[in-house]
């Protein structure tokens, strides 16, 4: 089979003939439709620090949408032929944040794609209990956003507790950015979403079709006017002060993006305005539910920010991902 392995070379990705996995005890093997590039498997691409765990050569990818082909167990028979997506944070199950439903921060949790091989491949293996069920109303490549979608739903609900009301900012405009504004808004808080001039054209350009506003650092006018919520998805030194300037007394902050160096932060300001500093990491089983459904809703908006590669131009994919060209990547496996 063909999959797209990320070699010991800095930004290179390989399209390379490979074995085909092999079922252990309670695996499904999965033919994959599409799968989708992924922010870490870009900062893996780059080789970036925080990303030293990523044992090369590997298959990366972890927004999988595929059909189910084979099953280890028989108790799995009813997954077989059925279209699924697979959860990218596999976890343990056993210890104490697994046993109280926090399985996206298990203490030994594994991401498929990182940690083993995943999904930029015309196959993937992984254990049936990290797999779901796609609805099935809703399209194969559209599902492959459930899990960044699910992203967002976790720090937007989960941590950032939006309301009905809420004026919120959203830093940064990728595609994690675009969801958490996205979820927001359904939420029916205010969203503004911003980014810098070079997004214009490419990825704040359907900002406007999921209602939010869109503001373009140096360009649009500025106010003074406070959000009650600020989430930093850029990922940008800058990003974080620049959004806490934002931020009314009492407001709260939620940092999504993962950064590839330390930053300084305003901590006496912090203290003085009462800001909560939250973290927000990955996402539960259960908000892929959700997830679907929102996808599902918005479906037709959502095909206009997809660019769709066959798995041959992978390299294309990652290069024009990196470049910001294209909002979100998603690699067809099927050709
Ligand atoms: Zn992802
Ligand atoms: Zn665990």
């Amino acid at each position: 089979m063909l999959a797209v392995v990320k070699t010991e070379n800095r930004q290179e990705v390989a399209v390379r003939p490979v074995q085909l996995p092999k079922l252990s005890s309670g695996e499904v093997l999965i033919e994959v439709d599409y799968c989708g590039v992924c922010g870490s498997d870009l900062h893996a691409y780059n080789h970036a620090p925080g990303y030293e765990f990523v044992e090369l050569p590997r298959i990366l990818g972890h927004e999988v949408s595929g059909v189910v082909v084979q099953v280890a167990e028989d108790e799995d028979q009813h997954l077989l032929n059925q279209r699924v997506v697979i959860e990218s944070i596999q976890y343990c199950g056993e210890c104490s944040n697994c046993r109280s439903e926090r399985t996206h921060i298990c203490e030994r949790f594994r991401v498929i794609g990182l940690h083993f091989d995943g999904g930029m491949a015309q196959f993937v293996k992984c254990h049936s209990r990290f797999v779901q069920k796609i609805p099935d109303a809703l399209s194969s490549p559209i599902a492959a956003l459930v899990e960044p979608l699910s992203i967002a739903i976790h720090a937007a609900e989960s941590i950032g507790r939006v309301k009905t009301g809420d004026k919120v900012w959203v830093q940064g405009c990728g595609i994690i950015g675009l969801f958490v504004g996205v979820v927001c808004g359904l939420a029916g808080a205010e969203v503004t979403i911003s980014g810098l001039p070079r997004d214009k054209e490419a990825r704040l350009r359907h900002a406007s079709d999921f209602g939010l506003k869109s503001f373009i650092v140096g360009e649009s006018a500025n106010s003074n006017e406070k959000v009650d919520l600020l989430f930093e998805c850029s990922g940008s030194p800058g990003g974080i002060r620049d959004g806490l300037e934002r931020l009314k007394k009492g407001g709260r902050t939620v940092m999504v993006a993962l950064y590839e160096q330390d930053i300084p932060l305003p901590l006496t300001k912090a203290v003085r305005n009462e800001w909560e500093l939250l973290t927000s990491y990955g996402c539960q089983p259960v908000d892929y539910g959700s997830s679907f459904s929102i996808l599902k809703q918005l479906e037709s908006q959502l095909q206009n920010i997809v660019s769709i590669y066959p798995v041959t131009m992978a390299p294309q994919a990652f290069n024009d991902a990196l470049q910001q060209k294209v909002l979100k990547p998603v690699l067809s496996l099927r050709g």
